[in-house]
C-alpha cells in the first residue's frame, strides 16, 4: 500500500501515521466513510448488506492484495472463494444470478479504506 502525505479528498498535508495510511485526514476521511455507506445502501437491499456486514465481522473476509481481491470463507469453513466487488467464484457467484454477499461485503472493505 502507498503513503500519502497529503489528503487524497483536499490536499492537505498529513501529519499522523494513521492518515498517512489512510490517505485522508480525520475530517475527510469521515465523510468519506459516510459517502461509502450512501454509496452501499443505493447499490444493495438492506438483507443483503446485513448479511454481508455480518460476514465481515466474524473475520470472513482476509483481503489478499491490496483492499480490492479477497479470500472469503464459507459459512461452514469448508471451502474459500475470491472475490472481488465485481467478481466471485462461490457456486451463486458463478451462475451469476444475483450478487453474493462476498461481493458486497468486497465492495464495503473497498471503500471503508
Ligand atoms: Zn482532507
Ligand atoms: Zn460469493
Amino acid at each position: 500500500m502507498n503513503d500519502h502525505t497529503n489528503c487524497l479528498r483536499c490536499g492537505r498535508v498529513l501529519r499522523s501515521a494513521k492518515s498517512i495510511a489512510a490517505g485522508y485526514g480525520p475530517t475527510c476521511a469521515a465523510k468519506v466513510k459516510v459517502a461509502a455507506k450512501a454509496e452501499i445502501i443505493a447499490t444493495y437491499k438492506p438483507y443483503q448488506i446485513e448479511k454481508a456486514e455480518e460476514l465481515i465481522e466474524q473475520g470472513g473476509l482476509i483481503p489478499l492484495r491490496g483492499k480490492r481481491i479477497f479470500l472469503a470463507v464459507s459459512s461452514d469453513g469448508t471451502e474459500t472463494y475470491r472475490t472481488h466487488r465485481a467478481a466471485c467464484n462461490c457456486k451463486a457467484g458463478l451462475k451469476g444470478l444475483h450478487v453474493c454477499k462476498h461481493r458486497i461485503a468486497a465492495h464495503i472493505l473497498s471503500l471503508a479504506a
